[in-house]
């Protein structure tokens, strides 16, 4: 007998009907034999209802209260599931995060889940019940609700599987498994069988949300089995892999793009030593995350210009830090812009074939795309883009790459 851990996703618990179809789904499962713990997230748009709803009363919601009213999105399908499933003859039990003891720290909004309690979930199980755990929510140590970041009911899919040692995860979507870009941007693309958990890291990084970065971390450290598909149809999905299967490397295995980062220009600072630390250390200082970072060579006059790009939601903050720093280095200009998008290509074949860097810019170039940044890792090539040419640029790499389907 398996113990499987199954989370389905917003738009698959959407409505009645759909946590009805879970239901069956979940009954159907049992009656193969296998013990299942099922983590759900809130109705598709619930989180964001609620979000705004809280903005409704005030400009700046404290985030711990923030998190008490965006946990209960999770809390209202866990129980409808719950319902669904003992209506259909299924014993079902379900359990908040608090409950199961789901420990994180008490950064609100974007927690880390640091242990889980897996004693009580066990003994339900062994009770002859399926659990189903909300997704997305935590507790910290001084007994406050904590959330785990936007989609993080795969984090918690994945790291109850590796807390029970299951024999796999399977994150049911309304995709039918992880494709070559997204399908909503790129209709011809292809699911993926397999993927390597290290090019999925780089592809969740890079803006793919059908895992939530954090949950393919757990996997990769812990190698829970994890298998993405789809709640509205049958099929195989994508297994994430462990080991590069040496038969098949593609050169390139998907196309990511995101919008959610702005990019700060200072201008004009003396290009002596110290100077990258005493503009990005403010930065550091008010916790807020630099991603790329480009110091062009020093001007004939020795000063430099120095450019950096960080989350939209810390725009506005980076930018203020950032012409104090200018007023006490005596540079020439600060400049920002968050009309800027990132288009990643990944591939583990990229270790080794050379020239994917210059196909990927002359593709862009021969659609007339300017590159404002460009950023590389081992296995990945990300550049910044205006953001109006986001989806072009997906689309040109997708087909440059070969990665339309036939
Ligand atoms: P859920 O609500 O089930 O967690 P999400 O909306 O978080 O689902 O993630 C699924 C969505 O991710 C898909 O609808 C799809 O548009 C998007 N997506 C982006 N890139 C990819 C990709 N490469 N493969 C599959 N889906 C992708
Ligand atoms: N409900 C949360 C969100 O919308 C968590 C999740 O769906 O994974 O981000
Ligand atoms: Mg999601």
């Amino acid at each position: 007998m398996a113990l499987v851990v199954e989370k389905y996703g917003g738009t698959s618990v959407g409505d009645a009907n759909r946590i009805n179809a879970v239901a069956d789904r979940i009954v159907a499962a049992r009656g193969r034999g296998d013990d299942l713990v099922v983590v759900v997230s809130a109705m598709s748009g619930e989180t964001n209802r609620l979000t705004s709803l809280a903005h409704e009363v005030s400009d700046h919601p404290p985030a711990r209260e923030l998190d008490v009213l965006l946990s209960t999105g999770e809390q209202v399908t866990i129980a409808l599931l719950s319902m669904a499933l003992n209506a259909k003859g299924c014993k079902a039990r379900s359990y908040t995060g608090t409950q199961v003891r789901i420990r994180t720290d008490s950064v609100h909004g974007k927690a880390r889940i640091v242990d889980i309690d897996d004693a009580r979930v066990r003994s339900v199980l062994a009770d002859g019940y399926t659990v189903v755990v909300a997704g997305f929510q935590g507790v910290d140590e001084h007994q406050n609700i904590t959330t785990l970041g936007r989609g993080g009911s795969d984090t918690t899919a994945v790291a109850m599987a590796a807390a029970l040692g299951a024999d796999e995860c399977r994150i049911f979507s309304d995709v039918d498994g992880v494709y070559t870009a997204d399908p909503r941007v790129v209709p011809d693309a292809r699911r993926l069988d397999r993927i390597t958990v290290e090019e999925m890291l780089e592809l969740a990084s890079s803006g793919t949300k059908v895992l939530q970065i954090r949950s393919v971390e757990f996997a990769g450290k812990y190698r829970v089995p994890l298998r993405v598909l789809s709640s509205f149809e049958e099929g195989p999905g994508t297994l994430i892999t462990y080991e590069e299967s040496s038969m098949e490397k593609p050169m390139i295995s998907g196309i990511a793009y995101h919008s959610d980062e702005a990019k700060l220009t200072i201008r004009g600072v003396p290009d002596e030593p110290g100077v990258a630390y005493q503009i990005l250390g403010p930065i550091s200082d008010a916790h807020i995350n630099v991603d790329i970072i480009l110091q062009n060579v020093s001007a004939e006059d020795g000063t430099a210009n120095v450019t950096f790009t960080v989350h939209k939601n810390d725009y506005q903050k980076a930018l203020a830090i950032l012409h104090e720093t200018a007023e006490r280095l005596g540079a020439t200009e600060v400049v920002g812009d968050d009309k800027i998008a990132k288009v990643a290509v990944v591939g583990v074949g990229m270790r080794s074939h050379a020239g994917i860097a210059s196909k990927m810019f002359g593709s862009l170039a021969a659609e007339g795309i300017n590159i404002q940044m460009i950023s590389t890792s081992e296995i990945k090539i990300s550049v910044v883009v205006e953001d109006k040419y986001m989806e072009l640029a997906v689309r040109t790499l997708h087909k440059a790459f070969g990665l339309d389907s036939a």
